[in-house]
């Protein structure tokens, strides 16, 4: 996953640089005449990017691909929290990427918070909206711009599909979007799922069986089965489950192992909305399936919470994609899948509100490392006299 994005969008951007790189002309006012006007990409000149520890190498190389494209010199500062893959990209990159122009620095918080002293002329962070609001009060005091990709909440709304084929697909890419998702530790990883009351019985039984089949009888024993990152997490997710209304609703799963960290792929039908687990991300292998009295009443219940990274929806009903689209606020939409838009150049990566702002992937990423300048320039030949003092009655009235 991690290293075939990544080879794909060197190449993509390798192939597009020259155009992505060229000066754009622009049109101009008829009081400019005659004149012309282009706009040149600039480096931003030094930048920061702070990765988060899930997806170590993917999302320390995409940005730092951005960052390169565009001409600057950069400054990677890993997870602590991915050792193994923070040292491979501090004992590689200098050797395959210009020493002068980018640098791995390694450590933790405390690292990350004494780069954060210094002016810098980009910040790119992904990581948690808490970390986030460090970086946006540090980048305040350079005015440094930044670019937050941070997580949330992300729902996915589960139309009940005509076709046993849709259901099927569905329901695999429903599981392969969330427990597949390293364990549910991927910022677009499903978080919860909303459903219509008739719906969720029959839904919840094919979640079960496909579950079953994914990670077998017994998960612990899967190769598939991601391990939580560290004990702080994984107590992080026990606690939600030890919530006493919270374990009463769990219909599948539920066990753990904190000497290996293993949380088994979990199902959980209803837990209180006030919980824990239904009002913080979850980022883990804990799937909620909310019933709802109609499938349309998922807008409000979007609605009514932070903006999320992703909204997904599995249907086939076009009025409510369209009203998916219209009425809910989220970094992107994507219908009868999951996971899936983050490998696509062609569209822009990104939140929103409290997702995170600032996009990337593909020309976003060398947009988002770039400064536009425009430059106009006009010839001596004519001039307009009504543009000049001494402001008289006669012009005034042109
Ligand atoms: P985190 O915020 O704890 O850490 C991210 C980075 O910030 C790390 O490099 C860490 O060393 C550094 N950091 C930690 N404390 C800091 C401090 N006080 N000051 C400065 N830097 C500090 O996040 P995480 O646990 O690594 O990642 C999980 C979070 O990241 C989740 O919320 C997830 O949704 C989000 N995420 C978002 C995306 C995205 O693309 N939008 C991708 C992956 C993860």
């Amino acid at each position: 996953m991690q290293v075939g994005t990544v080879i794909k969008s060197v190449n993509y951007a390798l192939g597009n640089l020259n155009q992505w790189m060229s000066s754009k002309k622009a049109k101009l006012p008829i009081v400019a005449f005659p004149s012309t006007a282009e706009l040149v990409p600039e480096p931003l000149g030094l930048v920061l990017i702070i990765s988060s520890w899930n997806f170590p190498l993917g999302l320390s190389l995409e940005p730092l691909i951005g960052a390169i494209s565009a001409g600057n010199v950069a400054v990677l500062k890993p997870s602590e929290l991915a050792p193994a893959c923070s040292s491979v990209l501090a004992g590689n990159i200098h050797t395959y990427l210009d020493n002068k122009a980018v640098k791995v620095i390694q450590g933790g918080a405390s690292v990350s918070e004494q780069l954060l002293q210094h002016k810098w002329d980009k910040i790119f962070f992904t990581g948690s909206a808490q970390v986030g609001r460090i970086v946006m009060s540090a980048a305040a005091k350079h005015l440094t711009p930044v670019t937050l990709e941070l997580g949330g909440k992300c729902p996915a709304v589960v139309d009940s599909l005509a076709s046993s084929w849709d259901r099927e697909a569905a329901i695999k890419r429903i599981l392969g979007g969330k427990f597949g998702a390293c364990a549910g530790q991927a910022c677009i990883a499903i978080d919860y799922i909303l459903a219509e009351k008739t719906y969720t019985s029959t839904l919840v039984e094919q979640l079960k069986v496909a579950t079953k089949k994914m990670f077998g009888e017994n998960p612990k024993e899967s190769y598939s089965v991601a391990r939580i990152v560290n004990k702080r997490h994984f107590l992080r997710l026990k606690n939600y489950l030890d919530e006493p209304m919270v374990r009463a609703s769990i219909v599948y799963g539920g066990s753990f192992d904190e000497d290996n960290l293993f949380i088994e792929p979990t199902i959980l039908v209803d837990p209180p909305p006030t919980s824990a687990i239904m009002t913080e991300e979850i980022f883990g292998p804990l799937l909620p399936v909310i019933t709802l009295s109609k499938i349309e009443d998922s807008i409000q219940f979007i609605k009514s919470r932070p903006k999320a990274l992703t909204i997904y929806a599995f249907t086939n009903n076009e009025t409510f994609k369209k009203r998916v689209i219209s009425e809910t606020s989220s970094g992107s939409v994507t219908f009868n899948d999951a996971v899936i838009q983050y490998a696509a150049d062609t569209i822009p990566f990104g939140g929103t509100g409290e997702s995170g702002f600032g996009k990337y992937h593909g020309k976003f990423s060398f947009d988002n490392f770039t400064h536009e300048k425009a430059v106009l320039s006009r010839s001596f030949l004519t001039d307009f006299w009504f543009r000049y003092p001494p402001w008289n009655d006669h012009k005034l009235q042109l």
